[in-house]
């Protein structure tokens, strides 16, 4: 489904996961292990390009929902994969995935090896401030040490990964449940405040799909209203 012209979210992949169709492919996030085909089949079916013109992988976070298809895609088509470094350590298998509980950790192993995920190391690592195909790299550590968020000046479109959802057109805060810490989530918000993008798409939910910059920083100051009251 193409959102904004040349900005397109392959449906049926959880979590989602978004092409962007300029002058070279690149995707942003893999979704769950076993997608690859249907990731492949949007490429040439709906975009009418091959395999190879994938150039870029881009993963907003180490979850497996995210990373899933990415070792795959990579050995398919060549891309390059990049991440942050926080998260690339926990994609290679050096760190563990930290949540607030332990069982949520001991959850994501055992997905991890059911679905058989093998630790793979990435081959470009991201920082704050990054430029690479056209998105601004935005670290917001919280859902995961190394999250970041992807801005496209040109078309207004951020991409948040599991940072912020939407759900009923209402913008939403990253599940508690496997969020390493929520405090350094709003924290990190904060430099979303100054960017100016009509289009948010995240990892889970629905797109936001007009004034979303005003809506994302109506919901950080309502996040500070209700811990001050
Ligand atoms: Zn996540």
């Amino acid at each position: 489904m193409e959102i904004v012209p040349a900005v397109h979210m392959i449906e049926g992949i959880s979590a989602h996961c978004y092409l962007i169709d300029g002058p070279e492919l690149t995707l942003i996030d893999t979704g769950m292990p076993r997608k690859t085909k249907k990731i492949l089949s949007y490429i040439t079916n709906t975009l009418h390009k091959t395999p190879v013109d994938l150039k870029t992988i881009l993963l907003t976070h180490c979850d497996i929902d995210h990373i899933g298809n990415a070792r795959e895609l990579r050995s398919i088509t060549g891309a390059t994969i990049a991440a942050h470094p926080l998260d690339a350590d926990i994609i290679a298998g050096k760190k563990p995935r930290k949540t607030p509980r332990k069982t949520m950790e001991i959850l994501f192993r055992m997905l991890g090896s059911i679905l058989q995920v093998k630790p793979f190391p990435v081959d470009e690592i991201l920082d704050n401030g990054d430029v690479i195909a056209g998105l601004t790299v935005i670290h917001l550590p919280g859902h995961t040490p190394g999250s970041i968020a992807l801005y496209d000046p040109k078309r207004r479109v951020l991409f948040v990964g599991d940072s912020l959802g939407c759900k009923d057109g209402i913008v939403q805060g990253p599940p508690t449940s496997v969020t390493w810490d929520m405090e350094q989530v709003y924290t990190s918000l904060e430099k979303l405040r100054s960017l100016d993008f009509s289009v948010m798409l995240s990892g889970h939910g629905e797109p936001l799909t007009s004034n979303a910059s005003a809506k994302v920083s109506q919901f950080i100051t309502n996040i500070h209203k209700t811990k001050t009251t």
